[in-house]
Formats: structure tokens, sequence, C-alpha cells
């Protein structure tokens, strides 16, 4: 490096931050309940920062990211930093309630939108900026947790979302092009780094992950301009810019072109795109990504070190890292103790991946190591187990002719359909799930517990189910739900059946706020060694004589909500996880039911960053869906469920599922799906969600009515369907029959 900085030689990019055993999650909903006040909130937050910045220097991390923490997320956090909080929460005085405000909205005021972060299942709140919001900096986090970590002695690079980014993910409330807002915030980025270096930063990291996304001519001299200018600044902080979960490509020469110190790639998630041209960047540190942060495999040393040497070699100067934040991934192995010993020794979660890191880094300065030869023994066991390659599984594949993802035209099957169901105009049915009552909740925790054993659980299930089917018949809706009581998780609850995964005791990974999933572990081939759901689903059809839909979980799905594979393509995963649903779904065709619905509510989140890889994500996507649902005869009736989001680019692969129905969560947008549905020419069944299920309000008849008349201007009477949008579960009993008896009266009205 040109310049006379300190450099260092591993570090992650970011830490989770729910803390081991989700203590952060217990305090900050103690405190939303009014059970704790924010001392103890605070104190919580401190033991965990501390612990956890503590533990990574010793671990031999050189470089510690700090201010990654975060109370909710960090683009709000961002917003907080940069005076970017909407005015509706302008007037709540307490700093922390109007955070939290908001986060998630009181009585007074709407939160902020969620969404996706990248290609993760963590969701951020979208800051909501307009030509002329006025931007003000609030440097007390990032200042107050530097000072805090200096204390303990720790070697501290405070992280901030980089301008870009902050831009790019913000909502533009009127429609002007943000872009335009970066002069208002580069001095208050410029004044936040003077501050930082002022207290002691050495380095800071700008997050700019949407750096990896497509970007316009516009934005990439943006990209120049923004960091040639905060590279000038007298007194600074050396400046790592970190962009992940893919490969920069042009923006990596743009990056380098500009005086700022260090750039973090993404080796992982952006293959070999970058290596190349990292390998001509010796004015900086380049912090190599080559431990995956979003995956929880053990990092292959053949794989990863060659890479670092390269760049070595080369004349860059390296350090070694997580490709991005082990945000995405859980605290520790040490709690999984009931994982298969095999598949554990597999495994670096976050702490087994600061350790790979220290590993790493050891290794390329000091060669060979013992730690380096173990790590290799891990990754070629897990090479050489039989269940990562099960010729059954791959033969059926194999063989399976074109055929084995085509049914019959829509118009045959809806005839036949048709003739089976002989269902009435304007068919009324549900997601679903129905309302998760305090009964399945005790008996949950009795069985975990061991005070029933699975027989007596499955009895008291089997009551729930009684119910709801009894409540159903008593609304008067056309096809009926068993109301998925005896599920955990969408995901986990098949992941638990299908051989080739594994679940986890402790996995949790934020999802937003204080919501965490465990994801299962997709290891091995995956099949199908007992029916899944025939039993519950044929208790629930001998109750009534109406149809009653099987519920499965579609394969797309079940792979965008677990830890995948990394040692085939995705898509050969997607095919095998299709090939157990579709053998699923023939046996509950031959157990007499006559309509079954796959919920594919990730096909949105799937899609890659790039446009240049979305179609053939796509392709595999439909394919899989299809292989999961064709195998039944053109007399069934296949629904499909999708969650609201911007279906934009995915809006003919809804088309492409062929599915004979579609329900879709809409009441919130308006049903426009529905007219970017005909602008594609879709003539399947649809029915988008007629009321918005997480207003705690009942629906009346007549508002169910005029959404009706809505999606009738939209969809013709013969294909449209009748059905609120998903999430009953979380929703009271006594609401949902009310809001269902409004429903039901609604299409029998219109009818
Ligand atoms: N069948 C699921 C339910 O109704 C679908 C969940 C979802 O939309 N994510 O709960
Ligand atoms: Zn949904």
């Amino acid at each position: 490096m040109s310049n006379s900085r300190n450099t260092f030689t591993a570090t992650v990019l970011g830490f989770p931050r729910v803390g081991p055993n989700r203590e952060l999650k217990r305090a900050t909903e103690a405190y939303w309940a009014g059970r704790a006040d924010a001392a103890s909130l605070h104190a919580t937050a401190k033991e965990l920062r501390t612990a956890q910045l503590t533990a990574a220097r010793d671990a031999g991390l050189d470089s510690v990211p700090v201010g990654t923490f975060s109370y909710y997320d960090q683009v709000l956090d961002a917003a907080v930093l940069l005076g970017a909080l909407p005015e509706r929460v302008a007037g709540i005085a307490d700093d922390l309630d109007r955070y939290f405000a908001a986060a998630r909205g009181n009585a007074e005021v709407a939160p902020l939108e969620m969404t996706k972060w990248f290609d993760t299942n963590y969701h951020y709140l979208v800051p909501e900026l307009a030509a002329d919001t006025a931007f003000a900096l609030n440097p007390e986090k990032p200042l107050a947790e530097l000072k805090e970590a200096l204390a303990l002695g720790i070697p501290a690079r405070p992280v901030v979302v980089g301008p870009i980014t902050f831009l790019k993910l913000a909502k533009s409330v009127d429609g002007s092009d943000l872009l335009n807002r970066l002069p208002d915030l580069l001095p208050l980025y410029e004044q936040l780094l003077g501050l930082l270096a002022e207290a002691g930063a050495e380095w800071v990291q700008l997050d700019e992950p949407s750096l990896v996304t497509d970007l316009t001519e516009a934005e990439l001299a943006a990209v120049r301009s923004t960091y040639q200018r905060l590279a000038a600044i007298e007194a600074r902080p050396a400046i790592l810019v970190a962009a992940y979960f893919g490969r920069l490509g042009v923006a990596l020469p743009a990056l380098a072109e500009t005086g700022i110190d260090g750039i973090a790639v993404d080796l992982v998630a952006g293959g070999d795109a970058d290596l190349a041209a990292a390998k001509s960047i010796t004015d900086k540190l380049i912090v190599a990504g080559v431990v995956d942060g979003h995956n929880i495999w053990r990092v292959d040393p053949d794989h990863a070190l060659p890479r670092l040497t390269e760049l070595r070699d080369a004349g860059v100067t390296v350090a070694v890292s997580s490709s991005c934040s082990l945000l995405h991934v859980p605290y520790s192995l040490v709690p999984e103790t009931d994982l298969d010993e095999r598949l554990r020794g597999w495994l670096a979660f976050g702490d087994e991946k600061i350790a790979e890191i220290r590993v790493l880094a050891t290794a390329l300065t000091e060669g060979e190591t013992d730690a380096l030869a173990s790590a290799r023994a891990a990754v070629a066991d897990r090479k050489a187990d039989p269940r990562l390659r099960v010729e059954a599984v791959r033969e059926r594949l194999a063989t399976l002719d074109a055929d084995a993802t085509r049914r019959a035209p829509a118009d045959e099957r809806r005839i036949l359909q048709q003739e089976r169901l002989n269902l009435p105009l304007l068919p009324t049915t549900t997601i679903g799930s129905y309302p998760q009552t305090s009964r399945i909740r005790v008996a949950r925790a009795e069985l975990r517990r061991g005070e029933i054993d699975q027989a007596e659980y499955d009895t008291r299930m089997r009551a729930e189910i009684a119910e709801v089917i009894a409540v159903q018949e008593e609304i008067g809706l056309d096809v009926l739900v068993h109301g998925e009581p005896e599920r955990n998780d969408m995901v986990q609850y098949f992941a638990e059946q299908l051989d080739g995964f594994a679940a986890t005791v402790n996995g949790w990974v934020q999802s937003y706020g204080t919501r965490c999933v465990r994801p299962p572990i997709v290891y091995g081939d995956v099949a199908r060694p007992a029916v899944m759901t025939v039993d519950w689903i044929t208790y629930a059809q001998s109750l009534t004589s109406k149809p009653v839909k099987g519920m499965l979980t579609g394969p797309v799905t079940i792979l965008a909500w677990s830890f995948i594979r990394d040692d085939q393509p995705l898509a050969d995963t997607a095919r095998q996880i299709a090939l157990a649903i579709r053998d699923e779904t023939v046996d509950l065709e031959a157990a007499g039911i006559g309509v079954i619905q796959v919920d594919e509510p990730a096909l949105r989140e799937l899609l890659p960053l790039r446009r240049a890889d979305q179609a053939a994500y796509l392709e595999w996507a439909v394919d899989a869906f299809r292989l999961a649902t064709a195998g039944v005869a053109d007399a069934t009736q296949i629904h499909t469920h999708l969650c609201y989001s911007e279906f934009g680019e995915v809006i003919g692969a809804i088309h492409g599922l062929d599915a004979d129905v579609t329900s879709i969560e809409a009441a919130r947008s308006h049903m426009e799906v529905l007219d970017d549905l005909n602008a594609i020419g879709f003539d399947l069944g649809v029915g988008p969600g007629v009321y918005d299920i997480h207003s705690p309000r009942v629906p009346g008849a007549d508002e169910v009515q005029k959404a009706l008349a809505l999606a009738l201007k939209a969809v013709p009477a013969e294909r449209l369907w009748v059905n609120p949008d998903c999430g009953l579960k979380t929703r009271k009993t006594d609401e949902v029959t009310a809001s269902l008896r409004n429903l039901v009266a609604a299409a029998r009205a219109l009818r």
C-alpha cells in the first residue's frame, strides 16, 4: 500500500446481534411489553457487545467491526444517523420509543415498510426520502460504540451503511431521483469520518452491498465521485468500502480509481469474477471474503488459500474475511449436540467462521498448519459421505421425461375439475392456516417437555382440525383447509421429514427486528421416506363432504428458507425437493384428495440480484414447481399461493407455474397485481386476497364486495376465487370467523 496506514490481516464484516441465546430478543420484547425499562435493555445490549467484541479479538481478529449491533435494523440505524426518520415519528420525544415507532408503528403512526435485504432472509426497514428531506447528523450511536470498544482494547472498525446504498435502498416518497440527494448527504459522511478519526478510529467500513447490483452509468459515476470526495478529507480514518452478496464487476475498477484505502470483495457469492481485477489493485488493502458469511459450511482451504496466495503473490495487501456480515448465520455450533456427528464436522457457524479466518490468515503467512490439515480432512469427509449422492434419487430424476412437468391445457383441466368438484361461481377458500390457539401452544410445549407423548399430541391436533373443519362448514366456505395446527413452520415441518435435511436446536438467525428463524440445513440428496401430510389431510377430509385442500410447501420456498448445499447447483437441489413433493401430491390424490395447494411464497425471494442471472433462475424455479405438481391427474386441482412482493420480474413465471388457481396476497396493494397478470395474458384461476388480515379490524361484507367488484374488473367471474390474504395463523379465532362470514356473504351476494 502506498500510504502509511496500519493494515490488518483477519476480520469479519459484521456480527449476529440477537444474542447467542436470543437475549436481545427477550430484552427488547420485555421493554416493548413494559416489563423492563430502557436501562435494562441497554445493559443487555452492552453485555452482548462486550462479550462478542472481546471474543472476536481473543480469537485473533486484528480488526473488529463495531456498530453492526442494532436494536432493530442497520438501515434504520443509518436513517437515524442521517436524521432521516419520517416526519410522522418526529414528535415522539424519547429516542428509543421514536426508533421503535419507526420500526413497528404504534397506535398513531404506521411503521416504515420492510423489505428483503438483498438475497438473504433478513429484512430491513425502508427509509422514506424526498427531494426536500432535511438531513442532520446524529453520530451518537457509532461514536458511543466506538468508544466502548476502544475502552475494551478492541481494534475497532466502525461500520456504517454507505451513502450510495442508503439512497438506493430508500424509497422516494415524491418520485424524485434520490441520487440527487448525494450532495446533501456527503457533508454528513465527511463530518462523521472526522468525528470517528478524532475518537480514535483507524479504519471505518462503509457498507455498499448495492454495488453488486446492476448500476446505471449515473450510479457508477456517483460511486467514483462519492469515494473520491470522501477519500479527499484531511483528517479521516482509513476507508474500507465493503460490497458483498455478489460480484462487483465494473464497480470494482471504479472504486479502485478512488483514493479509498481498502475494498472488501465477496469471493464466495461473487465467484472468481472479481479476483482477476482485484489482483491489480496494489495500492489498497483487499479484504478477501473467502469464508462464506451467508452459509454454514466449513471453508475448503484448498479453494480459499490459493486465491489468497494468488492475490498476495500479485503484490496485493490482503486481509482474510467473511464474504459478508455473519448476521446471516447462527452464533455457534456448541449448542448443536443433537446434530448427526458426521454432519456437525462439516459445519461452521459464526464463532467457527472466525476461527477459520484466523487459520487461513496464519496459513497465508506461515504455510501449512495442523488446523489447516484438519479443515481439509473435514471437507474430504463431507465429500465422501454416501448421503450426498443417493443414486436412487438421481436415477429417478434422470429418467423423468419432458412430460413430467406438463399437464393437459388449463381449459381442459378446468372442465374435468369442475365435474369433480362442482364448485359454485366465485368459490370461497382460505390460504391454509387457522389461528394458533393457546391449546396448540400448550400441547407443543408439553410435548417438548415430555409431559405428553406423540399419540396424545396427535389426538389434540386432530381435535383442532375437527374444530376448524366444523367452523368452516358452518361459515359456508366452499374449499376447506385443515388449518395446519401440526406444523411448527411451513418449511421446517417438511425438512424434518425429508432425507437429506437436518434441523438445529439453537441455530437462530435474525429475520427482522426480534423475529428469528431456524433454517434447516439441506446437506444431502433429498428423498421422502414416508408420507408426510396424508394422514392429517385425509382425517380432515373424512369429517366433511366439502373438498379439503391438501397443503404443501413448494420446492423453491423450501430451498429459499434453508441453508443450502454449496456443492451442487441450486437447480439440482430444487429438482430433488420437487420430486419429494411430487410423491406427496400423488399420495394425497390416491387418498382421495381433489385439491392440493403447493405454496411458493418465496418465489420472488431467490431472484438473483443481477438481471443477467434472472432468466436462468426463473426457468429452473418454474420447472421445479411443475415437476412437483404435474404428477397428478388433470381432474386434481392444483393451487399455489404467493405472498405479496414486487412481482415485476416474476410475473411471467407465475403464469409459467401453470397452477389451476393462484392465490396472491393483494389487499394492501389494491389488486394492482391483477392488471399485471392481465398484461401477460394470465388465463388461470386467481384468488387475490380481498382483505388485509394484518389489521385486527373485521371487514364488512360491503367492503369485501367492493374489493371483489374491483377484482372483477380485471378477472372474469369464471376464474375469480374469493379468499383473504395469508396469515390467518397470526389472528384470533373470533376475528377470523367474523371476517370469513362477511367474505362468504359478499361472494354469495355477487353470485
Ligand atoms: N399456507 C400458509 C398459511 O396459510 C401460507 C403461508 C404464507 O403465505 N407464507 O399459513
Ligand atoms: Zn402468503
